[in-house]
This record gives C-alpha cells, structure tokens and sequence, in this order.
C-alpha cells in the first residue's frame, strides 16, 4: 500500500475484498479476503492494474481499472454510481474499463482502456473536495489512465479533477475547437450508426418514417433523439426521470412509454440510451425491433447474448463502435489544438466500421459483436477474443 498525499491506494494483485474497504491504515494482505479472487472473475481479462482509492476527508471511494496501454496510456470516463457493493462496482469497471480498450481500438485512437468508478450518489453526494480527491488519485498514476466524464459525472465534475491532475479531458471547449462535453458527439455518432443499420438491415436510405424506440433521454439520448426527429424518423421514449421524458415529447413530438415496455416497442430500431446488460435472455425473447443500435455500454449481458439476437434475425449494432463518438472528441480535447471539425470527421468515419462488421457477420454467418471483438484483439495485439460467441 502506498500513500499519496490523503488519498489510500490499495493495489490488490490476488484477491480483492467483496465487503466495505478497509478505512484505515490496513494493509493488503491483512484485509479479510474472501469470495472473490479477482484474476479468476470472467470480467478481468488480463487488465494491468487495478487500483483502489479512499480519501477519508472528502468521502472518496474509487476505483481505476486500465485495461490495456498496447495503443497508449488508457483513456475512458469516470463513472458514479451507487453501488450496492464493492464486488458490483469492481465487476462494472472491469467490464467498462475492456469495453474501453476495444472502443478505443476500433476507433483508431491512440489510446488504450481504462475506466474508473466512484461509489456514491451523484445526486446527492458530490462536492468539489470529492471530485479533487478523485483528481490526485488519477494523477498517482503518472498518466497511465486519462479521465473524462461518464454517467454520474459531469464537464462541471472534471473542471474539479483538473485542479488535481492534468490526465483529465471532456472539460470546456471554446466554439470551434474539439472537446467539452462528450454527450452531444457520441449521440452523434450514434445518429450516424443508427442510419448504417437501417441502410444495411432495411435497406432504407432515410429516416423518414423509420420508427425508433430509445431507451433513456439523458445527455446522449435526448441529442439523439433530437437528430432522429429532425430527419423524420418516429420516436417512441422512455426515461425514469418525467422531466427528461416530457422534454423529448415537447420538443420532438416522441411518444412516451413506460420504462417496462420500452424494451418490446414493435419498432424498426430499438435504441439502447441508459443501461447496460438490457439484452439478456429475460429481455431478447420480448423484442419486436429489427435492429438494436444504441449508445448504452455493455447492452449484451453476456457474449451468447448476441447469438440469441442473430438467432431472431435481429441486427445488432456493436455497442463499442458505435457509441465511440464521446471518446473521439475526448480524444481530441486530449492531445489538444484539433478543431470540432476534425472530431465530426472522425465520428463520420463510424458507419464504415460498423457497416464492414455487418458485412463480414453476414458473410461468415457470425455475430456482429464475435466479429467486432476479433477485429479489437486483432488491433490490441489480443489473441483470443474473451467474450466471442
Ligand atoms: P445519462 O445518465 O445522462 O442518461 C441516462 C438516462 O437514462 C437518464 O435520463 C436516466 O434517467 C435514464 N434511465 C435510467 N434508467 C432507465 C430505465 N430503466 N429506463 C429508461 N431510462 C432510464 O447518461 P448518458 O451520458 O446519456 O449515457 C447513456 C448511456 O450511454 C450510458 O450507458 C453510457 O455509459 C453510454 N455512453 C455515454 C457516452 C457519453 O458520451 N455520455 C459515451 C459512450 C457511452
């Protein structure tokens, strides 16, 4: 265990505790270590560190996963989200932070995987004092991981982080210039995905009159939705907050359902905005859309998930290709003096890839997301593709 400044790093290379973390001066190896032994979770799969942080004073709790640095020091969002455990909050980093090596991968960025997560409340326990807890704990690492805002967390959260470090993007942008907030551009890109899917599964070539359903009307999904309606499409929404549904439906014309039924709308697109793990065997059997295509990280509950969507004739959209369009213009913001323009040029080159996975699925008979994961190892220098199916 090491100390910087306040913050408490415990580094557990064996085994990790499933309880509370240990608040005090503990060390590793005095920690009960019960259940879960790390290297053997599914979700590990070889990440080069993990890293456990806790700040007494702000009330810290976190945890950075780095997947992968193969292509450069690993990038991806800092999530908050209220855990019941540390096992689901070290489960979900796992299986973002890899999402985020394949994402960046795909994308053609020169950046490997990481993500992070704090344990809390984002409505109700965020201070300036946690988010710059948050930033030295990034900055312990030398900049080995790069953090920007996820779900949880917003462009005010990183203006906090960058007192503490400058491994930090996704903070402001003047007019003009590539970065600020990541939501508008990967709803952008999902916008352009969406319209591949539809070309490729439909063989339609507008959105006109395209029935989408979208699944969450937050800081991607109300963008998008706002996208899809500009070019006619018609939109079904649900959210769990009324005030971001009733947004959609005044501005967009949307139709509003019920978070239960969204999932199982007779639509020509089924577009995923919230939640991961919503394609699961509970859920596919349900679906009555034709093509899935959203920005939501991780919708297959498991890898098989998408052999039971190619089974029901269901095109699926692999979720880190598609979704990439926040982490291009994080990227760009990064490496700093790029233009907006040169970051919607990248998210234009999206549909491509997607359209050359759908191309290759149908003439292997593999699945889209079998086919996406080989075609990120093949970049990352991975052999065997860990979640293939
Ligand atoms: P957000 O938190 O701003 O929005 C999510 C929305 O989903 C919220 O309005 C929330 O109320 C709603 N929601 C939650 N549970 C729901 C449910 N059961 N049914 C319907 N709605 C529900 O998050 P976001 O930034 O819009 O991201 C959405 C998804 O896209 C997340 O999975 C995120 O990881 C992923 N993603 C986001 C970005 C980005 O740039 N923001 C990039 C890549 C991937």
């Amino acid at each position: 265990m090491s100390h910087i400044g306040n913050i408490v790093k415990l580094i557990f290379h064996y085994l990790v505790q499933t309880g509370n973390f240990c608040d005090d001066a503990c060390s590793a190896t005095r920690v009960a270590l019960p259940a879960m032994e790390l290297f053997e979770l599914r979700e590990f799969d070889a990440h080069e560190l993990v890293v456990f942080g806790h700040d007494a004073a702000s009330g810290l709790r976190a945890v950075i996963a780095v997947h992968s640095t193969a292509l450069g020091p690993a990038a991806g969002g800092c999530r908050m989200w209220p855990y019941p455990g540390t096992a689901e909050a070290v489960a979900d980093v796992l299986r973002l932070s890899r999402g985020m090596s394949y994402k960046n991968a795909m994308a053609g960025l020169a950046f490997g995987g990481g993500k992070a997560v704090i344990i809390g409340d984002s409505s109700r326990a965020k201070t300036p004092q946690l988010f710059e807890a948050f930033g030295r704990f990034v900055d312990s690492l030398g900049g080995r991981y790069i953090t920007a805002e996820d779900v949880g967390t917003t462009v005010a959260d990183m203006a906090s982080v960058a007192r503490a470090t400058r491994y930090v993007s996704g903070l402001g942008a003047a007019p003009g210039e590539a970065g600020g907030d990541p939501g508008p551009k990967t709803a952008l890109g999902v916008h352009l995905g969406i319209k591949a899917a539809v070309r490729f599964g439909l063989g339609r070539s507008e959105l006109a009159g395209v029935t989408v359903a979208v699944q969450g009307a937050g800081g991607v999904g109300y963008h998008l939705c706002g996208m899809l309606a500009r070019e006619g499409a018609r939109l079904t929404v649900a959210d769990v907050r009324p005030a971001a549904l009733e947004r959609v439906c005044d501005e967009f014309g949307a139709r509003a359902v019920s978070p239960e039924e969204v999932l199982a709308q007779p639509v020509d697109v089924l577009s995923p905005c919230a939640l991961g793990a919503v394609l699961n065997p509970t859920s596919i059997p349900r679906l009555r859309a034709r093509i899935v295509a959203g920005a939501a990280n991780n919708q297959l509950a498991q890898g098989q998930d998408g052999s039971a969507l190619k089974a029901a004739g269901i095109l699926y959209a692999p979720d880190y290709v598609i979704n990439a369009g926040g982490i291009i213009s994080v990227a760009h913001e990064y490496r700093g003096g790029g233009s907006e323009a040169a970051v919607v040029a990248d998210i234009q080159r999206i549909p491509a890839r997607l359209t050359e996975i759908f191309e290759r699925a149908r003439r292997e008979n593999r699945t889209t997301n079998a086919v996406a994961d080989q075609m990120a190892c093949e970049r990352l220098g991975r052999h065997s593709p860990p979640r293939a199916a």
